[in-house]
């Protein structure tokens, strides 16, 4: 099959595709537009569509009528609250929101290859899931649309997905055995003493200091409980205490991020942060509350199906421009459905000198990747369904 002649032939409708999503960026659960947008763009492909799954999650299903496996192609919807600055003539048109993690050239890569596909449906077997997940960002789409059956009947067997990633160079597919991204989860502690005169500590509980000491204990998790050979973040990224020069504040804020590749190290995070908050606290007569929310687990790629991604990628791109590159402390809701099922998580290179990283309000990427993005699907698809 020649994909790379119908990738070029659908070109303008896949650059298309990614410039109409774009001018529509919306954030994590309000994906109305973009919803409507996309089931349009597959009830026109005659597929069966369910919509409203998860809010605004959508499902496009392509069945061949042979019997075969269910294979899952996943793109994220959401944009975020970032007002965008790249002059672009397709620029965003909601204010406030942007997509600057590259999500509508996922969209339109998912969506270019079910155009593709649906055009060689003759020569497939078994089934192909679209899926559309909201709020990649948070706090999550993937695992209520896993809670609604999305998986089921017929039950997905592989599941796949890629990130545009300045970290790689134009042209090149990263592609990963095991863990590549981190799991990610956030914590929200208030840490309550006893207020008062700035030049009277001792008939104060100096609640600015217990956090302090928080903080520091804290790192002591990653240098000295974990091995080291196994990587791990505690970030306290925030720190709110006191209003003036001279009183003891009776209350510290904080709130910070923990990460890891490891599940079990992920499951146990919120026993050894109260372990030693609840230690600090008893020892300076303090008191607090530790909110922890459980974020997403570890993204963990399958080895034959990485190996898959690596051989189709070889043929898109050629075998020395497929890198292995290295795990990010990133986290990505992808995980849940890998979870749930043998897949891999791939990263398409945009990285150039100069450009704007994810997250940027100047981010943007050459569109000639969305067809490389495009033909890997397909050929993926060719390989387990072809
Ligand atoms: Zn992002
Ligand atoms: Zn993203």
């Amino acid at each position: 099959m020649d994909f790379r002649a119908l990738v070029r032939k659908h070109k303008d409708l896949i650059v298309q595709t990614r410039r109409e999503l774009h001018r529509i960026p919306e954030p994590a659960y309000t994906e109305k537009k973009t919803s409507v947008y996309i089931v349009d763009f597959l009830k026109k492909e005659g597929l069966a569509v369910k919509c409203g799954i998860a809010k605004y999650g959508v499902v496009g299903l392509l069945d061949t009528k042979k019997s075969g496996k269910t294979v899952m192609l996943r793109a994220d919807m959401d944009a975020l609250a970032v007002d965008e600055e790249t002059n672009l003539p397709f620029a965003s048109t909601h204010k406030g929101a942007m997509h600057a993690c590259g999500h509508d050239a996922h969209m339109a890569m998912v969506l270019g290859s079910a155009r593709i596909l649906n055009e060689i449906k003759k020569h497939l077997k078994g089934t192909i899931k679209f899926v559309f997940q909201p709020a990649e960002e948070g706090p999550g789409g993937a695992k209520p649309m896993i809670e609604e059956g999305i998986m089921d009947n017929p039950k997905v067997d592989y599941c796949f997905g890629c990130h545009v990633w300045p970290g790689i160079p134009e042209g090149y597919i990263g592609v990963r055995d095991g863990p590549v991204m981190a799991a990610m989860d956030r914590f929200d502690l208030r840490i309550i003493g006893k207020g008062g005169h700035g030049a009277m500590p001792h008939l104060c509980v100096d609640a600015l200091e217990v956090g302090t000491q928080v903080v520091n204990a804290l790192q002591r998790i990653t240098s000295r409980h974990m091995n080291p050979l196994q990587p791990t973040v505690v970030s306290v990224c925030s720190f709110h205490a006191g209003t003036t020069f001279n009183v003891i504040p009776a209350e510290a804020k904080l709130s910070g991020t923990t990460r890891t590749f490891d599940r079990n190290v992920w499951l146990s995070w919120p026993q050894r942060l109260e372990r030693i908050i609840n230690g600090i606290c008893k020892a300076m007569d303090a008191t607090y509350e530790l909110d922890f929310k459980q974020g997403y687990p570890p993204t963990v790629n399958h080895a034959g199906m990485a190996q898959v991604v690596r051989d189709c990628a070889s043929l898109v791109v050629g075998k020395d421009r497929v890198i292995e590159p290295e795990p990010t402390m990133g986290g990505e809701d992808m995980s849940f459905f890998l979870e749930k099922t043998e897949g891999c998580f791939f990263f398409l290179g945009v990285g150039k000198q100069g450009a704007a990283p994810i997250h940027n309000p100047k981010f943007d990427f050459n569109e000639d990747i969305l067809l490389k993005g495009v033909e890997t699907y397909c050929r993926i698809i060719w390989e387990l369904l072809g």
